[in-house]
């Protein structure tokens, strides 16, 4: 690392103790800057990259709850608001008993150049709680949202900051949410929130759009090397919302997607994963990826191993952060890989992405190849302010053309800096350029 960056590297790791994911997030940018500080001294010189690691505002609030047998229960509840220089405050919220604010903090500061790149005005920001969706009833739920809503709404607004799902939070929870903003506020404000029901505000599109932004951030990489999807063999970890769209997306444009998971273990089936199975498993009955296998014939569960130990061309990590490591690396790769993309925010640890990286494996960093969700957020935000709603059609063609041009800007940055094919550079530089910019743009603020 460049001694500056390694100064202000140095600076985050003393300033946030223990923050093992944050300091992860932050040295795969930094690895990518030294060539643009060189070029541009005004970066240093205005302490961009010290300002851009400090979040604007970082919230922690008690949230307060009581569950079906009448116990008092408490969880800790997050908003970091990183970066508004490019619009209001934007990024999921994640309930998931691992939260705390490290993992807030890596994926807010990722959400702050994946927002740039989209080409939307729309800052960085991440929220949360370390509350388990999956170990509470369906009331529970509800009266966890509203406890954790009854904190949050003073933070919140169409031009101050706009939450949407992330692992945990999906259309239940955004219905609970939104809900509860609309009772304390007394306004039937849209733009509050993203990921909404189509009834009440949602965009066409929204639910599919990370998944299938990643197979067609996918299919252009795949054509810049001169193949195609049609007939490859993929696998898909995780079977939440981006997992799930990925595998209809890749099946659509005529791959086989032979495998998934969830954190119970993963299947493999060789006829090519009925998505229509998956989704009643996972998203009606709510049950773990076992059921899926003991209701196909074609599909094996395993518990052992890891599913990157299945011979693909095409590898999706779609569940969350550090599940590729450095041996699953090298089994895809031995298995020749063609393509890595990031569906999940920061799936790859450090050690696996350098493995795919040394072996040529062409590699797609999440915030580039997953920046479909918020960019359709995005959209969902100009809906909602124009009190319209488009068709399935036209909202896809958008996030499709949306991909064309992250794919493009990031390949193009990454050929300006000499290194062709290299997206976690082209991607880094693109997304912190336009970032940087406009913080010396607004002065010391
Ligand atoms: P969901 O909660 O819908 O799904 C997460 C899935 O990952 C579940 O199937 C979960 O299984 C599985 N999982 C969790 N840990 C592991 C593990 N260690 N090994 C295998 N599977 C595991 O979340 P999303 O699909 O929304 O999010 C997935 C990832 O994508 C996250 O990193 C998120 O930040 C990122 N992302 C999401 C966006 C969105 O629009 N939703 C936008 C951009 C990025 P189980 O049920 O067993 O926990």
């Amino acid at each position: 690392m460049d001694t500056q960056l390694q100064k202000v590297y140095d600076q985050v790791l003393r300033r946030n103790p223990g923050e093992v994911e944050f300091h992860q997030a932050v040295k795969e940018v930094f690895d990518s800057l030294g060539p643009v500080l060189r070029k541009r001294p005004e970066y240093v010189e205005g302490a961009v990259l010290s300002r851009i690691c400090e979040p604007e505002r970082q919230i922690i609030f008690r949230v307060p709850w009581v569950d079906d047998a009448g116990r008092v229960r408490i969880n800790r509840g997050f908003r970091v608001e990183y970066s508004s220089v490019l619009g209001p405050y934007k990024g999921g919220l994640r309930f998931h008993p691992s939260v705390y604010l490290g993992i807030i903090k890596f994926l807010g500061f990722e959400q702050i150049f994946k927002n740039s790149l989209t080409g939307m005005p729309i800052g960085g920001a991440k929220g949360g709680a370390d509350f388990d969706p999956h170990s509470a009833s369906e009331a529970e739920v509800m009266r966890f949202c509203q406890s954790f809503m009854t904190e949050l709404y003073r933070h919140l607004g169409e031009h101050t900051d706009v939450p949407a799902g992330d692992i945990g939070v999906g259309g239940r929870e955004i219905g609970y949410l939104f809900g509860q903003y609309k009772r304390i506020t007394n306004r039937h404000e849209s733009g509050v929130l993203t990921g909404k029901g189509l009834t009440w505000g949602g965009s066409l599109v929204r639910t599919e759009a990370t998944g299938y932004g990643v197979v067609y951030f996918v299919n252009e990489m795949m054509q810049e090397i001169g193949r195609s999807l049609e007939g490859a063999r993929v696998a898909v970890s995780g079977s939440g919302n981006v997992a799930i769209y990925a595998i209809e997306k890749a099946q659509q444009l005529g791959a086989t997607v032979v495998a998934c998971s969830d954190s119970s273990g993963y299947v493999v089936d060789e006829r090519g994963i009925d998505v229509e199975l998956l989704k009643h498993v996972k998203e009606v009955e709510r049950e773990r990826i076992r059921c899926y296998a003991d209701r196909r014939d074609s599909a094996v569960f395993s518990d052992r191993g890891s599913i990157w130990q299945v011979p693909v061309e095409v590898a999706l990590p779609c569940a969350t952060q550090n599940e590729l490591r450095e041996e699953d690396a090298r089994a895809l790769v031995a298995n020749r890989v063609a393509v890595v993309a990031e569906g999940a925010n920061m799936p790859c640890t450090p050690a696996a992405t350098a493995v795919l990286q040394e072996a040529g494996v062409n590699f797609a960093p999440g915030k580039a190849s997953n920046a479909g969700g918020v960019a359709t957020s995005a959209l969902e935000m100009q809906q909602n302010a124009a009190r319209d709603s488009w068709g399935f059609a036209e909202t896809d063609a958008k996030l499709q053309e949306i991909m064309h041009d992250i794919h493009d800007r990031c390949a193009g940055t990454a050929e300006e800096y000499g290194q062709p094919g290299n997206y976690i550079l082209g991607a880094n530089i693109a997304g912190f350029t336009k970032v940087a910019d406009a913080v010396i743009a607004m002065g010391v603020v």
